[in-house]
């Protein structure tokens, strides 16, 4: 597929700037754009929207995400390399593109977020892919600063975000996107897409905050999630008694018979609540 933006090939880009994939920062780039607009897409409009990305790298998605009418993209990357490649799409769209050069795990996104409406677009680097998730499924102020997140990770990973309970991939990201959020897999990426190719598939996953979560405190649902998923097999009279065990589960009138992944996010949101 012809560029959208009348910008080099992705490839070009690569070879000129030396951007060899780097394992440490979890460098597989997508250089497909018809894939690279299928991420965008999956936000929705992106009329009048500020994007956050996280490792723009090259700048695929970058593009694809500023061709699709984003207002302005920030973008965090942790690779210096990148920084040449990134002025010239910024150049290309002038006043459009910001580029901030750090570690997204220490980036207060909050705080950066402009007035309007602000949505979060990412090829994640995987090892830091699923803590970013979690802060920004955190903060004490909810509804959060963005309107959705649009996110790619190894598949295994999207299918612990959308687990319910009976599930086999049901655990604390599963109980905490399930509480705060809707969440959906939109669709698989191929190892084959990518640059270098990763060892696993990969899963695209959209999330939009949910506007009334179950009242509940965030550390007290980390607490008990955490105990009751560290003993996943046991019950929970066994798992939850550093929390009270049995008469913790009977104040929440629950079963302490049951295991930790049968529990709803409303028994867990429950049980939090009589801590
Ligand atoms: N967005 C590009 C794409 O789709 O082809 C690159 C995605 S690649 C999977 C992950 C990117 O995140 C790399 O460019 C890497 O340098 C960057 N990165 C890794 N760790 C980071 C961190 N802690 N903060 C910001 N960027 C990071």
């Amino acid at each position: 597929m012809a560029a959208l933006d009348g910008l080099p090939p992705l490839r070009d880009v690569i070879q000129r700037h030396g951007l060899d994939a780097r394992k440490a920062l979890g460098q597989n780039f997508l250089l497909d754009l018809n894939l690279t607009q299928k991420v965008a897409r999956t936000a929705g409009s992106l009329e009048g929207a500020t994007v956050f990305e996280v490792g723009p790298g090259p700048g695929g998605l970058t593009r694809a995400i500023l061709a699709l009418g984003a207002a302005k993209v920030i973008a965090v990357e942790r690779d210096a390399r990148c920084l040449p490649a990134l002025a010239e799409i910024a150049d290309h769209y002038p006043g459009r593109l910001e580029v901030i050069e750090g570690d997204a795990l220490k980036t207060d996104f909050a705080a950066l977020a402009p007035q309007g409406p602000v949505k979060i677009i990412a090829n994640l680097p995987y090892n830091v892919g699923t803590q970013l998730l979690v802060n920004w499924l955190l903060p004490a102020q909810w509804p959060p600063f963005w309107q959705s997140l649009t996110l790619m990770f190894q598949k295994e990973v999207g299918q612990r975000i959308v687990a319910q309970e009976d599930d086999d991939h049901y655990g604390r990201l599963g109980v905490l996107c399930g509480w705060r959020t809707k969440a959906h897999m939109a669709f698989d990426i191929s190892p084959q897409a990518f640059t270098p190719p990763p060892k696993v598939t990969s899963t695209v996953v959209h999330l939009t905050p949910n506007e009334n979560p179950i009242p509940c405190a965030v550390d007290k649902l980390e607490k008990v999630t955490q105990a009751a998923f560290g003993q996943r097999r046991k019950m929970l009279r066994q798992s939850l008694k550093p929390l009270g065990g049995e008469a913790l589960l009977l104040k929440a009138d629950i079963d302490p018979q049951r295991r930790a992944e049968t529990l709803s996010v409303e028994e867990f949101c429950r049980l939090a609540n009589c801590l």
